[in-house]
């Protein structure tokens, strides 16, 4: 496993999407923010509780990477999401990748009626995307290559690792390995 970014510059990074996000909305109107499950989930926590403004918290769920590392048709879930209706609404995901995820579901929200939908996240790969839109708000720029932890997975696993890093040939092979028996 090869650390890309440790604890304390993780920290960081949240930290200055928060101000940036302060910034911009200001400490006095509410804010509908809402998690991009599951691989928000640990930024999500740490990102809320550094906000200035009142929040109203929900979910959606998205998923793309179907066997692992590979991209899938993108399946979304918005079941248990609150209501967006008039709202100015900020979607929290990861990373923004081949951008497909963010750009749906931003879509999704203009025709649910928010009042504003944008795109916070921590992580932002170096490579061409898929769509045109862009997330507003970003931790890091990084290398385009496959990373776990702090919330991200591979199959299921390393999502609760507290610093982000790259697997190892070995590694893949070793959990998927695992991830049949
Ligand atoms: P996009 O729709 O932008 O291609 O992909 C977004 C989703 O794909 C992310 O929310 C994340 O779940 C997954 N993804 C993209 N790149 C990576 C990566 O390097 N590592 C992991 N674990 N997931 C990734
Ligand atoms: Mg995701
Ligand atoms: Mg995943």
């Amino acid at each position: 496993m090869r650390t890309l970014l440790n604890e304390s510059e993780l920290n960081e990074g949240v930290e200055r999407l928060a101000s940036e996000i302060d910034q911009h909305y200001g400490s006095e109107r509410p804010l509908t923010v809402i998690a991009v499950m599951t691989g928000s989930l640990v930024l999500f926590a740490d990102l809320i509780r550094r906000l200035s403004m009142p929040q109203r918290v929900g979910v959606i769920q998205a998923s793309s990477y179907r066997g692992g590392m590979t991209s899938g048709e993108l399946s979304v879930d918005a079941n248990m999401l609150i209501d967006v209706k008039d709202r100015d609404v900020l979607l929290v995901d990861d990373i923004f990748d081949t951008g497909k995820t963010l750009d749906r579901l931003t879509g999704m929200l203009r025709e649910m009626g928010a009042k504003s939908a944008r795109t916070a996240v921590l992580l932002h790969k170096t490579r061409t995307h898929d769509v045109e839109m862009r997330p507003d708000f970003v931790a890091f720029q990084i290398p385009d290559e496959f990373v776990v932890g702090y919330g991200l997975d591979y199959l299921d696993m390393y999502r609760n690792l507290p610093y982000l890093a790259i697997l190892e040939p070995a590694e893949i092979e070793a959990t998927a390995a695992e991830n049949q028996s």
